[in-house]
Order: C-alpha cells, then structure tokens, then sequence
C-alpha cells in the first residue's frame, strides 16, 4: 500500500480521489496550478479566490443526492463542516411541492434524496482544506503539470506498453522551477482543459474520444436576499427550473443568502445571447419568467456579479482501452471531467465525478496488476458512469432539436409516426403524472439525484400504471401541465432586444 500516486489537479475530483487513496494508504501527492483559497470565508472564497484553472468555478453548482450519499456516508465530518460553513441540506421532503404535501409518507431510500445546496466556492473551500489535514497527502499550489513522462516496452508476447513514471512540472512559487516527479500511478483530474489526451497520443498512446456539442451558451448572475427577506416559496405552477424550449433556465439557491440564476440558450438565438450579457437585460429577461419573479424582484434580492458565460459545452467520453491491439497504458488513470463529461445543465459532473474517484480507489486497493487495474476500472467506468452520461447526451439531442424546431417555427409537438405520437404521448402523460401523484415525482427526482440509473424509475409498475392511465386522459389535458406560463420567444426577443442591434 505505500505505492506513490500522483494527482494532477486539486478541483471537486482530484480531492476526492486523494482524499480516498490516502485513507487506504496510499502516498498521495496532488498538483494544483491555481493558489490556495483566500484565509477567511465562503465570502472570501468566492468573490476573491483566483480559479482560472477551473472555468466554471463561479457558476453555481447541484450537488445531487449521489455525491451527498458518498459524502454522508464516507465523510460525515466533512459534511458537518458544510454545514457550519452554511451549506444547506435539501431533503426529499423539502422538495415535495406544497399541493402534495398530504400524499408525503416517508420511504425507504428517500434518505438517499437530498442536496447539498452552497455555491461551488463554499464546498471546494471546505473540502480543500479539509483533504489537506489528511496523512499521507499533500497538495502542491501553483504547480502547473507541462508534460508526463511514458516509458514504452515491447513485451515477450509481442504487446507494447507505455507506463506512464513521471510528471514534468513547473512551480510558479518558486520562479517558475522546473522539475520532475517520480511516481508509481498519476491520476489524470485536470478537468475541462486536460492536456494529457494529447500529451499520451504524442506518445503513441491510442484513445478513443466521443464528443458531442450540446450547442448552447450558459450564462450565470448571482444574487443576494436583502436583509430580512425569505427565499420565496416553490410554486409548481410557476416552477424556478424550466425549459421553455428556446431558452432554460433555473434557481440555484446557495448559502448565506445567496442564490444565482443561469439562463442558457442556444448558440444560434444570437439576439438573446447578446441581450443576456448586460445586468439588466438579465433580469428582464427573468421578469419575463414568473417563476423567476419572485426571487429577483427589486425589493427581494440584489445582484452580487455582473452575468457571465461559458460555451464549448460538449459531452466527452474517452476511452483508454479502445481496442485489443492498442498499446496497454500502465500506472496511469483519468477521473472526473478529463475522463467523462456532460451537460452541465443536469448538474451531474461533480456526483459523477466523485463517484468516479471513488471507484478508482477501490479498483487501485484490490488489483495490484497495473494491467489488470487498467481494464477493472474501464469495466467500472463502463456499468456505473456511461448509462449516465449516455442519458445525458440523448437529453443534450433532444434540446437540440426541440430549439431548433420552436426557432423554425415548426411545431414541436407533432407526430410524423405511430412511434412518435406515442413518445410524446408517453412524455406528456409523465409529466402531468409527476405533478399530481408523489410516487410518480419520487421516481423522477431518483433518476434527476442519480440515485438509480437514469430512467429507471419507469420499470416500477406502480409508476407505469399511473403514466398509462394518466395517457387515457388525452394529450391536450396532460400538455397543459407542461406549459410555461412565461414569454414565447417572439416576445422575449421584441421585450428584451434592441432593435438596432
Ligand atoms: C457552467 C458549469 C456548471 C456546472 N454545474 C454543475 C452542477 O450544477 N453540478 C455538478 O455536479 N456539476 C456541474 N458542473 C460540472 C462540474 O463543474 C465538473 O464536473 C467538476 O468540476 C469536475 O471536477 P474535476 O475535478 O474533474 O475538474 P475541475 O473541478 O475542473 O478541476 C480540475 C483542476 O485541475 C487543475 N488543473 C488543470 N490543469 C492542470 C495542470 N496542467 N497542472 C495542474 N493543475 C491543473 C485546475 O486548476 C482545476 O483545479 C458544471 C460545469 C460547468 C462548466
């Protein structure tokens, strides 16, 4: 167990897989190119902590029932720290909206059904410095990883290895210090911006990479209750997270008061996307939604950022096993967003993430063989992360057509076969069952909390029962729980955006 792993990037994943590897006696060294956080506060933390490694750093964050079920289970003491820090846990019963109240019984695996709701700066901060008291482990800042070492070998059997024993590095602490450390694995969490896919492949490693566009534009303000102000009440009517098909849109309340609002739209609407970038076009913008109203009227809450984006929001999945006569990548392992990545609009990337961490823990604790670890965390990888992010990506497609159909304006909701009436027939009648019947909305907030495999929640026959019969009451009846009372894209475009422009 005293075998030395290398971690390159100290962001939501690489703490979780040092964390994990030192608690099972690993000697753990982790590779940072940002600083520190700031001494001081989750207010410290997030207006002043300088995180250019992790783009998305100050835009909010869901942290689902699956990575709270690891973090309550494994660390119950991280999670009190949250939760001084001024995290706030979500629970399934806080999530039942006020019309189902009565319906609510406690279930088992509702326990599983809770949230962590603080902006991303206040968990990173915590667990940051958290992970950093751990034995056997510490975390080198401002150390950027500029190249891995890989060793390549023909064996007897006629396979060629690359055994990846090293790390170039460069300390900016130190005046730009260049070195190199040894080591026996690296574990690749460098996130959205990895360079090791094409340091390997300049080295003769063969990986496969998947990538898809999710061809939308995400674009985050944040916002602060005023003194004495509640968050409003959830109202399923006017709900705070909708899709209105040419734009999405949602709450995430935070801690201390805080909360951030994300409008995210399609690369194409070049209107919007120019009007969203201003503050108050912003908030017109969500006037326009009235399950926003509530939150950021003036007398309610006052913006703490100007808005802000991110794009080349892509899914990714890569593979360093893409086939039996590739050369057999040793000692090395990508977790996290380097290795699979999805819609950050699902809010899945740090349960996966952490999962993901975790898994390569237990892989790396039971297999000694490099090559045996290798294929034992691809078969893990396989069964626990892809059904999640292939979920995603159908979802990401679905988005994409919907948009462009409402921008074309042809009709979303026709059927141009049997098959397709009866999906979106299907769609429909789930989404009207959701709002009414709470073992319906259970399943649906197991499958969005990652608690089981996306989807499911539609083998239970309970919930298909109740789907079928709520198809009998005709479309036109179950649409009408879907449709959002907010502006169609004509008038959000006529309100919003200058004409001149
Ligand atoms: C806009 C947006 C919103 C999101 N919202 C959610 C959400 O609501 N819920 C959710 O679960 N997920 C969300 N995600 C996804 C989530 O942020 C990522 O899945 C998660 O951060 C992945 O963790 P990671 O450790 O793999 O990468 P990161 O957290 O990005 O960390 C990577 C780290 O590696 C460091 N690094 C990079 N290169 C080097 C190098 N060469 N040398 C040294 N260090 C290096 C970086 O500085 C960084 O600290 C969102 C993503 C985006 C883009």
């Amino acid at each position: 167990m005293s075998q030395s792993i290398a971690v390159v990037g100290a962001g939501i994943c690489g703490l979780f897989t040092g964390l994990s590897l030192a608690r099972k006696g690993f000697d753990v060294t982790l590779f940072e190119r940002d600083v520190p956080p700031p001494e001081g506060d989750a207010e410290e933390a997030f207006f002043n902590w300088q995180r250019r490694g992790a783009a998305q750093f100050r835009h909010p964050h869901a942290f689902l029932g699956l990575m709270c079920s690891v973090l309550g289970e494994n660390y119950p003491d991280l999670l009190e720290e949250l939760l001084e820090a001024g995290a706030r846990k979500m629970t399934f019963a806080d999530m039942v909206p006020k019309h189902m109240a009565d319906q609510y019984q406690p279930e088992a695996g509702d326990e599983k059904l809770w949230m962590l709701l603080c902006r991303r700066a206040t968990i990173e901060t915590v667990l940051r410095r958290y992970v950093a008291r751990e034995a056997n482990l510490r975390i080198h800042s401002q150390t950027f990883v500029t190249d891995v070492i890989v060793e390549e070998e023909a064996t007897l059997t006629g396979e060629t290895t690359l055994t990846v024993t090293g790390l170039e590095l460069t300390d900016r602490q130190n005046q730009n210090r260049e070195s190199i450390h040894s080591t026996d694995v690296i574990v690749n969490a460098s996130g959205r911006a990895d360079k090791f896919y094409q340091w390997l492949q300049n080295k003769g490693a063969h990986i496969d990479e998947q990538r898809d566009d999710a061809e939308i534009v995400y674009y985050t303000r944040h916002y602060e209750l005023r003194e004495g102000v509640s968050e409003p009440e959830r109202d399923s009517d006017n709900p705070s997270a909708g899709d209105l098909g040419y734009l999405k849109y949602g709450v995430f309340p935070g801690d201390n008061g805080h909360f951030a609002i994300i409008v995210c739209l399609p690369n194409e609407e070049s209107e919007l996307r120019t009007a969203v970038k201003d503050g108050d076009k912003f908030d017109q913008i969500c006037m326009n939604i009235p399950g926003l109203v509530p939150w950021i009227s003036p007398e309610q809450a006052k913006p703490t950022t100007s808005p802000f984006g991110i794009g080349e929001i892509h899914a990714v999945w890569r593979d360093y096993i893409p086939s039996a006569s590739a050369p057999r990548l040793l000692n090395y392992f990508a977790v996290g967003d380097a290795a699979a990545r999805t819609n950050p609009l699902y809010g899945r990337g740090c349960s996966t993430g952490t999962v993901h961490a975790h898994l390569l823990s237990e892989v790396l604790s039971s297999e000694a063989d490099p090559w045996q670890r290798a294929n034992a965390f691809k078969a893990q990888t396989e069964a626990e992360i892809r059904p999640i992010f292939s979920a995603s990506l159908s979802e990401d497609k679905r988005g994409i057509k919907k948009a462009a159909a409402i921008r074309e304006g042809r009709g979303v909701e026709t059927a141009g076969s049997l098959k397709q009436w009866f999906a979106l027939a299907f769609g429909d009648a789930l989404v009207a069952a959701a709002k009414y019947q709470l073992h319906v909305h259970r399943g649906i907030m197991r499958t969005v909390n990652l608690v089981e495999k996306p989807g499911m929640f539609l083998e239970d026959k309970k919930i298909r029962n109740t789907v079928l019969r709520y198809m009998l009451r005709g479309r036109k009846r179950n649409a009408a729980a879907r449709i959002e009372r907010a502006a169609s894209r004509e008038d959000m475009i006529n309100s919003v955006c200058d004409p001149s422009t």
